[in-house]
């Protein structure tokens, strides 16, 4: 019977040895699984970072283009006050010019052909040389107009 006692005894204590070496086991296959979890949590994190960043350059690459149709859509609703014409007195010059039905008030004046098909108003303004002879610039792009005349080149508003 003691041998018996003795025999449960030492398999009580390998057991609790076991169970002992078990919860080592546990914990370290925890303290792993944590370890893994907080490597994934860090690539979630640096995902979700990375995610925002992008997220914030998506929005301000919809603002931009949002401007830009907003830019596009003015343009056309300007273009159309313009007609091409090429003013009597100017052989070969070409400009657009304000129509007077869309004038709105403003003055008769020519805009930049190159600027306006780069889809940009540019006002094209005298400028006499040391000879008196009159020139239309784009202060845009620079395009010189000759007007062929000296003084003041009046300006008309086109037939429509
Ligand atoms: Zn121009």
């Amino acid at each position: 019977m003691a041998e018996f006692q003795a025999a449960v005894a030492s398999l009580k204590a390998a057991t609790d040895i076991a169970k002992a070496a078990k919860a080592v086991s546990d914990f370290n296959n925890v303290a792993t699984a944590l370890a893994e979890v907080n490597f994934k949590l860090m690539d979630a994190i640096v995902a979700a970072n990375a995610s925002v960043e992008k997220q914030g350059q998506q929005l301000a690459r919809i603002k931009d283009l949002e401007e830009e149709l907003a830019r596009v859509k003015a343009w056309e609703v300007q273009k159309q006050r313009y007609k091409l014409t090429s003013p009597q007195g100017l052989s070969g010059v070409v400009v657009y010019s304000l129509r007077q039905s869309a004038s709105d008030g403003e003055p008769p004046h020519w805009i930049c052909t190159s600027c306006y098909e780069s889809g940009r108003r540019s006002i094209m303004n005298p400028q006499t040389d040391t000879g008196n002879w009159t020139s239309y610039i784009c202060p845009q792009c620079k395009a010189n107009f000759p007007t062929g005349s000296r003084g003041h080149w009046p300006i008309e508003y086109p037939p429509e």
